[in-house]
């Protein structure tokens, strides 16, 4: 079954290390944009589709108050046809939940929270821009879990400024000590164009072997402490995996609603532009959205291996036939002596190691499929 992804494009104050789409969140603005999401809802295209999962990412979609997203939840349940079992998912910020507010949430339909918590540490808190600090942050997951919420997620990041291995390792320790059943941990990447695009900052983060380190240490506390390794940045408690986000990794199909949310529906990928005045305007646009480049199999590999299912030789086979796949399997089994791949009767996947060079392992193993495709 499809994903439905809705992005609210509305954040509180930027942080200087986000290049996402998003504007700074307004009453009268958050009331026209969900407006419009329901208004795209009811469209003739995806009218009736059912779904088994809902991800509602930002963003910050918990800036919205509880009764504009009951309105925004209702007009799903109305236009789609949910699973009974779906998973209903909120990003959330530390800052912007209360208890009351987490408990309309679950009367709502939401059972998943997914909180940008990013560190433990108040100083790298600061530099990162947030707007909490980690007793908020601690506050705020302590009351979704008593509000009723199980399911619970925590972001980190790592090679933020000024952060060291102790530091890192500390805030999992933290983190894992929460009634967490998921962490998504990512690795601060500086982006063009935004205020950390800057050399003081590029100094006071990790560089590429100071990022491999603290990601090898991460990898390892997060499995030492009971969060299983299940794609190249998301840890979990077995059977609290994000079916959500998994869909994008294993190339099933999800339509994204919202200014600059991407689709993959009916063979196509697209995605509506990033203009929340032109989507309040007309949200019908993405029915006529910006087509992206698709190509199922030159997927494959790519997406696949993100995931600790791995790709399989079989669907090798399938895709791009005998010999490509005997050029894959013996390349794997290279990558399986250095430590970075691991071949389990039909599938390869890759060790914490591999996910650290995965882009170099992805164009090797396509290569070889590429080779024998001509
Ligand atoms: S809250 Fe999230 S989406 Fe908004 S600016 Fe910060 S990192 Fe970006």
């Amino acid at each position: 079954m499809r994903g439905i992804y809705i992005h609210i494009p509305l954040c509180l104050r930027k942080c200087p290390y986000c290049d996402f789409y998003s504007v700074r969140y307004d009453d009268a603005l958050a009331e026209k944009y969900v407006d419009a999401l329901i208004r795209n809802f009811k469209s003739g295209r995806y009218k009736g589709l059912c779904a088994d999962t809902v991800y509602i990412g930002g963003g910050t979609p918990s800036s919205l108050d509880e009764k504009l997203l009951d309105r925004l939840l209702c007009g799903v349940f109305d236009n789609f046809k949910i699973d009974k079992n779906a998973e209903i998912t909120i990003e959330a910020n530390p800052c912007s939940v209360s208890e009351d507010k987490l408990r309309a949430y679950l009367a709502s339909g939401i059972g998943r929270v997914s909180f940008g918590i990013q560190s433990a540490d108040d100083r790298e808190l600061a530099l990162l821009g947030r707007l909490h600090d980690y007793d908020m942050a601690e506050k705020a997951v302590l009351a979704a879990h008593r509000a009723g919420f199980d399911n619970i997620s925590g972001d980190i990041m790592a090679g933020t400024p000024g952060q060291d291995r102790e530091s890192l390792l500390k805030s999992i320790d933290r983190l894992c000590s929460l009634p967490l059943k998921h962490i998504s941990a990512y690795m601060l990447s500086i982006e063009s164009g935004t205020p950390f695009d800057n050399d003081d900052i590029r100094a006071q983060t990790a560089d590429d072997d100071k990022m491999s380190e603290l990601y090898l240490a991460m990898a390892q506390r997060l499995e030492e402490k009971g969060f299983c390794q299940y794609e190249i940045s998301n840890f979990s408690q077995k059977g609290f995996e994000s079916r959500h986000n998994l869909k994008y990794w294993l190339g099933e199909e999800y339509i994204g609603f919202g200014a600059s949310a991407h689709s993959l529906y009916a063979g196509e990928r697209y995605s509506v532009p990033p203009d929340i005045g032109r989507y309040i305007t007309d949200p019908l646009q993405s029915e006529d959205p910006e087509p992206l480049p698709y190509d199922e199999k030159q997927e494959y590999i790519m997406l696949h291996l993100r995931v600790k299912s791995g790709i399989s030789i079989s669907r090798i086979c399938e895709l791009y036939g005998n010999a490509a796949a005997d050029s894959v399997y013996a390349k794997a089994q290279i990558f399986e002596k250095n430590g970075l791949c691991v071949i389990n009767g039909d599938s390869i996947s890759l060790t914490a190691s591999g996910c650290l060079v995965s882009n170099g392992i992805i164009t090797q193993l396509q290569y070889e499929c590429d080779m024998h495709n001509s």
